[in-house]
Protein backbone atom coordinates (compact mmCIF):
# COMPACT_ATOMS: atom_id res chain seq x y z
CA UNK A 1 0.00 0.00 0.00
CA UNK A 2 1.02 3.47 -0.86
CA UNK A 3 0.45 6.69 1.68
CA UNK A 4 0.42 9.93 0.02
CA UNK A 5 1.85 12.86 2.91
CA UNK A 6 -0.51 14.70 0.12
CA UNK A 7 -2.71 15.08 -2.07
CA UNK A 8 -3.76 18.33 -3.99
CA UNK A 9 -5.76 16.32 -7.06
CA UNK A 10 -9.63 16.95 -7.02
CA UNK A 11 -11.58 14.30 -8.22
CA UNK A 12 -14.31 14.97 -6.45
CA UNK A 13 -16.92 15.89 -9.33
CA UNK A 14 -18.80 18.41 -7.69
CA UNK A 15 -15.43 20.54 -6.11
CA UNK A 16 -14.17 20.06 -9.33
CA UNK A 17 -17.59 21.56 -11.31
CA UNK A 18 -17.70 24.95 -8.48
CA UNK A 19 -13.43 25.45 -8.93
CA UNK A 20 -14.28 25.57 -12.52
CA UNK A 21 -17.69 27.83 -12.49
CA UNK A 22 -15.74 30.11 -10.17
CA UNK A 23 -12.94 30.31 -13.06
CA UNK A 24 -15.62 31.28 -15.54
CA UNK A 25 -17.15 33.57 -13.62
CA UNK A 26 -13.19 35.66 -13.40
CA UNK A 27 -13.00 34.70 -17.13
CA UNK A 28 -16.58 36.49 -18.66
CA UNK A 29 -15.97 39.47 -16.45
CA UNK A 30 -12.12 40.16 -17.21
CA UNK A 31 -11.12 41.79 -13.88
CA UNK A 32 -8.39 39.41 -13.00
CA UNK A 33 -5.89 41.30 -10.17
CA UNK A 34 -7.96 41.96 -7.14
CA UNK A 35 -11.95 43.65 -7.63
CA UNK A 36 -15.24 41.69 -6.95
CA UNK A 37 -13.88 38.17 -5.91
CA UNK A 38 -11.03 39.38 -4.20
CA UNK A 39 -13.72 41.54 -1.82
CA UNK A 40 -15.68 38.85 -1.66
CA UNK A 41 -13.16 36.94 -0.48
CA UNK A 42 -11.70 39.56 2.81
CA UNK A 43 -15.69 39.80 3.52
CA UNK A 44 -16.26 36.04 3.57
CA UNK A 45 -12.47 35.34 5.49
CA UNK A 46 -12.82 38.08 7.71
CA UNK A 47 -16.17 36.97 9.20
CA UNK A 48 -14.78 33.70 9.29
CA UNK A 49 -12.11 35.17 11.45
CA UNK A 50 -14.53 36.93 13.37
CA UNK A 51 -12.38 40.09 12.65
CA UNK A 52 -13.52 43.13 11.00
CA UNK A 53 -10.90 42.97 8.14
CA UNK A 54 -9.40 41.61 5.70
CA UNK A 55 -6.74 42.19 3.07
CA UNK A 56 -6.38 39.00 0.62
CA UNK A 57 -2.26 39.39 -1.13
CA UNK A 58 0.00 37.37 -2.94
CA UNK A 59 1.42 34.84 -0.82
CA UNK A 60 1.48 33.91 3.29
CA UNK A 61 5.09 34.89 3.04
CA UNK A 62 3.88 38.55 2.00
CA UNK A 63 1.09 38.38 4.25
CA UNK A 64 4.06 38.42 7.21
CA UNK A 65 6.34 40.69 5.42
CA UNK A 66 3.66 43.12 5.05
CA UNK A 67 1.78 42.80 8.68
CA UNK A 68 5.56 43.52 10.15
CA UNK A 69 5.99 46.49 7.72
CA UNK A 70 2.25 47.77 8.55
CA UNK A 71 4.00 48.64 12.02
CA UNK A 72 6.98 50.39 10.70
CA UNK A 73 9.10 47.38 12.53
CA UNK A 74 12.59 47.88 10.27
CA UNK A 75 15.76 48.46 11.67
CA UNK A 76 16.84 48.63 15.26
CA UNK A 77 13.90 46.62 15.83
CA UNK A 78 13.95 43.41 17.42
CA UNK A 79 10.97 40.66 16.91
CA UNK A 80 10.66 37.54 19.26
CA UNK A 81 9.33 34.42 17.41
CA UNK A 82 10.26 30.82 17.51
CA UNK A 83 13.26 28.69 15.87
CA UNK A 84 10.94 26.23 14.64
CA UNK A 85 9.04 26.98 11.75
CA UNK A 86 8.69 27.21 7.98
CA UNK A 87 11.29 29.38 7.25
CA UNK A 88 9.17 32.24 5.81
CA UNK A 89 8.53 33.05 9.07
CA UNK A 90 12.07 34.05 9.57
CA UNK A 91 12.66 35.56 6.01
CA UNK A 92 9.75 37.85 6.80
CA UNK A 93 11.63 39.53 9.30
CA UNK A 94 14.49 39.91 7.84
CA UNK A 95 13.37 41.46 4.51
CA UNK A 96 11.91 44.11 7.19
CA UNK A 97 15.44 44.86 8.15
CA UNK A 98 14.45 43.68 11.71
CA UNK A 99 16.58 41.42 13.98
CA UNK A 100 14.94 38.28 15.40
CA UNK A 101 15.13 36.65 18.53
CA UNK A 102 14.11 33.39 19.31
CA UNK A 103 12.52 31.98 21.85
CA UNK A 104 12.62 28.39 22.98
CA UNK A 105 9.43 26.06 22.50
CA UNK A 106 7.93 23.46 24.95
CA UNK A 107 6.24 20.04 23.78
CA UNK A 108 3.61 21.28 21.92
CA UNK A 109 6.57 22.92 19.65
CA UNK A 110 4.85 26.43 20.43
CA UNK A 111 6.90 29.34 21.56
CA UNK A 112 7.27 28.96 25.78
CA UNK A 113 5.66 32.67 26.88
CA UNK A 114 8.28 32.30 29.48
CA UNK A 115 11.14 32.09 27.08
CA UNK A 116 9.77 34.75 25.36
CA UNK A 117 9.41 36.97 28.51
CA UNK A 118 13.13 36.46 29.03
CA UNK A 119 13.51 38.32 25.64
CA UNK A 120 11.95 41.19 26.28
CA UNK A 121 14.20 44.41 25.80
CA UNK A 122 14.63 48.20 24.80
CA UNK A 123 14.40 47.21 21.07
CA UNK A 124 11.56 44.95 20.85
CA UNK A 125 8.88 45.65 19.12
CA UNK A 126 6.74 42.26 18.70
CA UNK A 127 6.12 38.82 19.02
CA UNK A 128 5.51 36.61 16.06
CA UNK A 129 3.69 33.40 17.36
CA UNK A 130 3.63 30.42 14.76
CA UNK A 131 0.60 28.26 15.85
CA UNK A 132 3.19 25.21 14.75
CA UNK A 133 1.28 22.22 13.06
CA UNK A 134 -2.20 23.96 13.46
CA UNK A 135 -2.08 23.91 17.23
CA UNK A 136 -2.46 27.21 18.73
CA UNK A 137 -0.07 28.84 20.57
CA UNK A 138 -0.26 30.04 24.65
CA UNK A 139 -2.40 33.56 23.28
CA UNK A 140 -3.56 34.58 26.96
CA UNK A 141 0.16 34.36 28.31
CA UNK A 142 1.40 36.00 25.54
CA UNK A 143 -0.90 38.48 24.78
CA UNK A 144 -0.73 39.37 28.76
CA UNK A 145 3.22 39.65 27.52
CA UNK A 146 2.52 41.74 25.29
CA UNK A 147 0.19 44.25 26.81
CA UNK A 148 2.80 44.43 30.02
CA UNK A 149 5.33 45.49 27.61
CA UNK A 150 3.37 47.24 24.81
CA UNK A 151 4.39 45.10 21.78
CA UNK A 152 2.42 43.97 19.58
CA UNK A 153 1.24 40.12 18.54
CA UNK A 154 0.95 39.12 15.05
CA UNK A 155 0.59 35.95 14.68
CA UNK A 156 1.76 33.27 11.81
CA UNK A 157 -1.96 31.45 11.60
CA UNK A 158 -0.30 29.97 8.26
CA UNK A 159 -1.43 26.49 9.67
CA UNK A 160 -4.12 27.33 11.90
CA UNK A 161 -7.25 28.64 10.41
CA UNK A 162 -10.40 27.23 12.67
CA UNK A 163 -8.18 26.92 15.44
CA UNK A 164 -10.36 27.73 18.33
CA UNK A 165 -9.23 27.53 22.21
CA UNK A 166 -12.01 28.06 25.10
CA UNK A 167 -13.62 30.49 22.34
CA UNK A 168 -10.79 31.98 21.66
CA UNK A 169 -10.28 31.89 17.62
CA UNK A 170 -7.15 32.19 15.97
CA UNK A 171 -6.40 36.37 15.23
CA UNK A 172 -8.51 37.08 18.12
CA UNK A 173 -5.65 38.41 20.40
CA UNK A 174 -3.95 40.07 18.37
CA UNK A 175 -3.19 43.19 16.10
CA UNK A 176 -2.79 41.16 13.11
CA UNK A 177 -2.70 37.61 11.93
CA UNK A 178 -0.99 36.10 8.88
CA UNK A 179 -2.74 33.60 6.90
CA UNK A 180 -1.21 31.45 3.80
CA UNK A 181 -3.36 29.86 1.58
CA UNK A 182 -1.12 27.74 -0.46
CA UNK A 183 -2.50 24.56 -1.99
CA UNK A 184 -1.07 22.63 1.04
CA UNK A 185 -3.08 24.64 3.74
CA UNK A 186 -6.50 24.90 4.36
CA UNK A 187 -8.55 26.79 2.99
CA UNK A 188 -6.35 26.98 -0.11
CA UNK A 189 -5.91 28.70 -3.93
CA UNK A 190 -4.65 26.85 -6.75
CA UNK A 191 -1.80 28.52 -6.51
CA UNK A 192 0.03 31.20 -4.49
CA UNK A 193 -2.31 33.57 -1.83
CA UNK A 194 -2.56 34.39 1.78
CA UNK A 195 -4.50 36.86 3.34
CA UNK A 196 -3.95 38.85 6.59
CA UNK A 197 -6.68 39.35 9.40
CA UNK A 198 -6.88 42.68 12.08
CA UNK A 199 -10.03 45.02 13.41
CA UNK A 200 -7.87 48.28 12.85
CA UNK A 201 -9.26 49.95 9.65
CA UNK A 202 -5.91 52.34 9.77
CA UNK A 203 -3.76 48.69 9.39
CA UNK A 204 -6.34 47.64 7.08
CA UNK A 205 -5.94 50.77 4.87
CA UNK A 206 -2.04 50.62 5.28
CA UNK A 207 -1.93 47.20 4.52
CA UNK A 208 -3.75 47.70 0.79
CA UNK A 209 -1.08 50.53 0.31
CA UNK A 210 1.63 48.50 0.68
CA UNK A 211 0.02 45.32 -1.55
CA UNK A 212 0.23 47.73 -4.09
CA UNK A 213 3.51 49.21 -4.67
CA UNK A 214 2.75 51.98 -1.87
CA UNK A 215 -0.22 53.30 -4.15
CA UNK A 216 -2.65 55.11 -3.00
CA UNK A 217 -5.93 55.83 -4.97
CA UNK A 218 -4.66 57.51 -8.31
CA UNK A 219 -1.06 57.10 -8.96
CA UNK A 220 0.23 58.49 -5.56
CA UNK A 221 3.07 56.57 -4.34
CA UNK A 222 3.43 57.12 -0.41
CA UNK A 223 5.97 55.04 0.64
CA UNK A 224 8.42 51.98 -0.60
CA UNK A 225 7.05 48.58 -1.18
CA UNK A 226 6.47 46.18 -3.72
CA UNK A 227 3.76 44.11 -5.48
CA UNK A 228 1.73 41.76 -3.30
CA UNK A 229 -1.70 41.86 -4.24
CA UNK A 230 -3.84 39.31 -4.58
CA UNK A 231 -5.37 38.29 -7.58
CA UNK A 232 -9.38 36.95 -8.92
CA UNK A 233 -8.56 33.49 -10.48
CA UNK A 234 -7.19 32.83 -6.81
CA UNK A 235 -9.62 34.84 -4.84
CA UNK A 236 -12.56 32.64 -6.53
CA UNK A 237 -11.15 29.37 -5.76
CA UNK A 238 -10.49 30.24 -2.37
CA UNK A 239 -13.73 30.70 -2.21
CA UNK A 240 -14.79 27.62 -2.68
CA UNK A 241 -12.11 25.79 -0.73
CA UNK A 242 -13.04 28.12 2.14
CA UNK A 243 -17.16 26.88 2.01
CA UNK A 244 -15.10 23.12 2.54
CA UNK A 245 -12.91 24.46 4.93
CA UNK A 246 -14.98 23.17 7.78
CA UNK A 247 -15.40 19.62 6.54
CA UNK A 248 -11.64 19.74 5.85
CA UNK A 249 -10.93 20.14 9.52
CA UNK A 250 -13.40 17.58 11.03
CA UNK A 251 -12.11 15.22 8.92
CA UNK A 252 -8.83 15.76 10.08
CA UNK A 253 -9.66 15.71 13.71
CA UNK A 254 -11.04 12.56 13.24
CA UNK A 255 -7.90 11.17 11.80
CA UNK A 256 -5.69 12.44 14.30
CA UNK A 257 -8.16 11.05 17.40
CA UNK A 258 -7.64 7.61 15.14
CA UNK A 259 -4.00 8.30 15.60
CA UNK A 260 -3.82 9.45 19.21
CA UNK A 261 -5.77 6.57 20.36
CA UNK A 262 -4.31 4.14 18.82
CA UNK A 263 -0.02 5.53 19.38
CA UNK A 264 0.09 7.02 22.26
CA UNK A 265 1.37 3.89 24.14
CA UNK A 266 4.57 3.99 21.76
CA UNK A 267 5.09 7.76 20.27
CA UNK A 268 3.97 11.41 22.10
CA UNK A 269 1.21 12.07 20.25
CA UNK A 270 -0.71 15.40 20.06
CA UNK A 271 -3.59 15.31 22.17
CA UNK A 272 -6.24 15.12 20.09
CA UNK A 273 -9.56 15.45 22.21
CA UNK A 274 -12.86 15.65 21.33
CA UNK A 275 -14.29 19.08 23.14
CA UNK A 276 -16.01 22.29 22.09
CA UNK A 277 -13.18 24.06 21.54
CA UNK A 278 -10.81 23.05 19.00
CA UNK A 279 -7.16 24.02 20.36
CA UNK A 280 -5.71 22.48 17.04
CA UNK A 281 -6.49 21.93 13.33
CA UNK A 282 -3.85 19.70 12.50
CA UNK A 283 -2.32 21.20 9.45
CA UNK A 284 0.39 18.37 10.29
CA UNK A 285 0.30 15.42 13.40
CA UNK A 286 3.17 15.52 14.68
CA UNK A 287 4.95 12.96 16.77
CA UNK A 288 7.73 13.04 19.16
CA UNK A 289 10.08 9.68 19.85
CA UNK A 290 14.02 9.28 20.27
CA UNK A 291 13.82 6.95 17.31
CA UNK A 292 12.43 9.12 14.97
CA UNK A 293 15.19 8.19 11.83
CA UNK A 294 14.59 4.46 12.00
CA UNK A 295 11.17 5.08 11.86
CA UNK A 296 10.82 7.25 9.80
CA UNK A 297 13.40 4.40 7.14
CA UNK A 298 10.55 1.58 8.08
CA UNK A 299 7.89 3.94 7.42
CA UNK A 300 9.14 5.00 4.17
CA UNK A 301 9.69 1.85 3.22
CA UNK A 302 6.49 0.43 3.78
CA UNK A 303 5.39 2.74 1.46
CA UNK A 304 4.43 5.36 3.60
CA UNK A 305 5.25 9.14 2.83
CA UNK A 306 6.15 11.11 6.43
CA UNK A 307 8.22 14.58 6.94
CA UNK A 308 10.38 16.28 9.15
CA UNK A 309 8.80 19.80 9.31
CA UNK A 310 11.29 21.32 9.59
CA UNK A 311 14.83 20.82 9.90
CA UNK A 312 16.81 22.68 10.23
CA UNK A 313 15.49 24.97 12.93
CA UNK A 314 15.25 27.99 11.01
CA UNK A 315 18.14 30.12 12.85
CA UNK A 316 20.57 26.75 11.89
CA UNK A 317 20.02 26.87 7.84
CA UNK A 318 22.99 27.96 6.30
CA UNK A 319 22.00 31.52 4.98
CA UNK A 320 21.33 32.45 8.93
CA UNK A 321 23.95 30.52 10.69
CA UNK A 322 25.91 32.74 12.56
CA UNK A 323 23.05 35.95 11.97
CA UNK A 324 22.20 35.61 15.52
CA UNK A 325 22.65 33.58 18.67
CA UNK A 326 19.63 31.08 19.41
CA UNK A 327 19.68 29.77 22.68
CA UNK A 328 16.83 26.98 22.35
CA UNK A 329 18.24 23.84 23.68
CA UNK A 330 14.25 22.45 23.98
CA UNK A 331 13.99 22.86 20.11
CA UNK A 332 17.40 21.93 19.57
CA UNK A 333 16.13 18.25 20.62
CA UNK A 334 12.82 18.40 19.61
CA UNK A 335 13.82 18.89 15.47
CA UNK A 336 15.47 15.66 15.92
CA UNK A 337 12.57 13.95 17.42
CA UNK A 338 9.90 14.77 15.16
CA UNK A 339 7.82 12.92 12.28
CA UNK A 340 4.89 14.40 11.00
CA UNK A 341 2.35 11.59 9.62
CA UNK A 342 -0.19 11.99 7.47
CA UNK A 343 -3.17 13.47 8.05
CA UNK A 344 -5.21 14.41 5.36
CA UNK A 345 -8.60 14.31 4.70
CA UNK A 346 -8.55 12.37 1.91
CA UNK A 347 -6.83 9.74 3.89
CA UNK A 348 -9.40 6.15 3.66
CA UNK A 349 -9.70 4.63 6.94
CA UNK A 350 -7.67 1.55 5.49
CA UNK A 351 -4.73 3.90 4.94
CA UNK A 352 -4.83 5.30 8.42
CA UNK A 353 -4.67 1.63 9.95
CA UNK A 354 -2.32 0.66 8.00
CA UNK A 355 -0.19 3.76 9.19
CA UNK A 356 -1.10 2.74 12.67
CA UNK A 357 -0.32 -0.88 12.11
CA UNK A 358 2.99 -0.50 10.68
CA UNK A 359 3.88 2.15 13.56
CA UNK A 360 3.30 -0.32 15.94
CA UNK A 361 5.19 -3.33 14.39
CA UNK A 362 8.11 -0.99 14.02
CA UNK A 363 8.26 -0.73 18.06
CA UNK A 364 7.12 -4.25 18.94
CA UNK A 365 10.43 -5.72 17.17
C1 LIG B 1 2.97 28.02 4.51
C2 LIG B 1 3.57 28.83 5.60
C3 LIG B 1 4.06 30.13 5.39
C4 LIG B 1 4.23 30.74 4.05
O1 LIG B 1 3.14 30.78 3.24
P1 LIG B 1 3.29 30.83 1.64
O2 LIG B 1 1.88 31.07 1.22
O3 LIG B 1 3.84 29.52 1.20
O4 LIG B 1 4.18 31.96 1.31
C5 LIG B 1 4.50 30.84 6.49
N1 LIG B 1 4.50 30.32 7.72
C6 LIG B 1 4.07 29.07 7.96
C7 LIG B 1 4.08 28.56 9.35
C8 LIG B 1 3.61 28.28 6.90
O5 LIG B 1 3.23 27.03 7.14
Amino acid sequence: MKVRFCDLSVRDQSIKANLLEAVSRVLDHGQLILGQEVEQFETLFARRCDMAYCVGVGSGTAALYLSLRALDIGPNDEVITTPLSWISTLQAIVACGATPRFADIGNDLNLMAGHVEDLIGPKTKAILPVHFTGRLCDMPALSKIAAQYNLHIIEDAAQAFGADRKGTKVGRLSTMSAFSLNPMKNPSAFGEAGAIVTNSKKIRDRLRRLRHVGMEMGEVCLEPSLNFKMDALQAAMVGVSLNRAEEVIKRRLAVAQKYTEALSGVVTCPSAKKGRDRPSVFFDYTIITEQRDALKDHLEGRGIEVKIKHSPLMPDQPAFKGFVEADVPNARRLVSQILSLPVHEKLTDAEIDYVIAEIRNFFST
